[in-house]
């Protein structure tokens, strides 16, 4: 079970072609999810605040500068979202691990689709390992530093590893109070411009925090209508654009999971 929900996680894709067609109209849906079932679960309330540590990767061989929303997504806007998308039962603090102020860690190949790949997981964690020491996030004392691997360029893709798996594991070279400390890289996300890349990291927590299953992506050509299209950031993570064409932020989750985490 756990293997095929990975396994549909992967296969998160849009196709650039899919962007140039307008996105309200495009309605797949996943005929896997049972509401009923999840609604016969025992509510209980998700209520956390969650330090997470993000390492932002680029692809080699460009010159290439941090935009300048890159910040504003990760100290307002995405906190921002989470909070008003869980009415604020879910505080998130990212810490993000860059080169310098304006660069990202270059990879060592432009990563395929579905994930990063191990070595350039591996290469960008290892430059990072000679100025970053992974200690100081080991907040649980764990001997674990959890990790969102995320890049910006082609491709909007993401991918999440529930139930304690992960696609990469480093051993760094920072003591940690039971030996060195391990970087397990638990999700990743990349994105070609920010409104994609703000929906496929929210599409991806919702996999990873909450235990949220797709709702229909594009691809998974089935017509049932069980799925809620622009209105869930698990159906579709552009979710709608205001009157000026403006994207401002994805849809939040549906009513159904925040039941069910006993956000209304
Ligand atoms: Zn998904």
């Amino acid at each position: 079970m756990k293997k095929l929900k990975l396994f549909s996680a992967m296969f998160f894709i849009i196709s650039a072609q899919l962007f140039a067609q307008g996105f309200s109209d495009i309605v797949h849906v996943n005929p896997n999810y049972q509401p009923a079932k999840n609604l016969n679960g025992v509510m209980t309330l998700t209520q956390e605040t969650i330090k997470e540590v993000v390492i932002i990767a680029m692809d080699p061989g460009s010159s290439f500068v941090l935009p300048d929303w890159f910040d504003p997504l990760f100290e307002l806007h995405l906190p921002q979202y989470f909070s008003q998308s869980t009415h604020a039962n879910f505080i998130y603090q990212p810490t993000v691990l860059k080169r310098d102020a304006t660069h990202a860690y270059e990879m060592l190949t432009v990563p395929s689709q579905h994930s990063h790949g191990t070595n350039n997981m591996q290469y960008v964690l290892q430059t990072a390992d000679a100025t970053v020491n992974f200690a100081l996030y080991d907040w649980n004392n764990d001997g674990i530093v959890e990790l969102h691997f995320t890049s910006i360029g082609p491709g909007n893709w993401g991918v999440a590893y529930v139930g304690g798996w992960y696609s990469y594991e480093y051993i760094t070279n920072d003591q940690g109070s039971n030996g060195l400390i391990k970087v397990r890289v638990n999700h990743e996300s990349r994105g070609i411009n920010r409104d994609n890349y703000y929906g496929v990291i929210v599409h991806e927590d919702g996999h990873f925090y909450f235990g949220f299953d797709d709702q229909e992506h594009e691809y998974l050509t089935t017509f049932n209508h069980w799925g809620l299209g622009s209105f869930d950031a698990m159906s579709h993570i552009l979710g709608f654009y205001d009157d000026q064409r403006v994207f401002t932020q994805p849809s939040p989750y549906n009513p159904t999971y925040s039941a069910v985490k006993g956000w209304i």
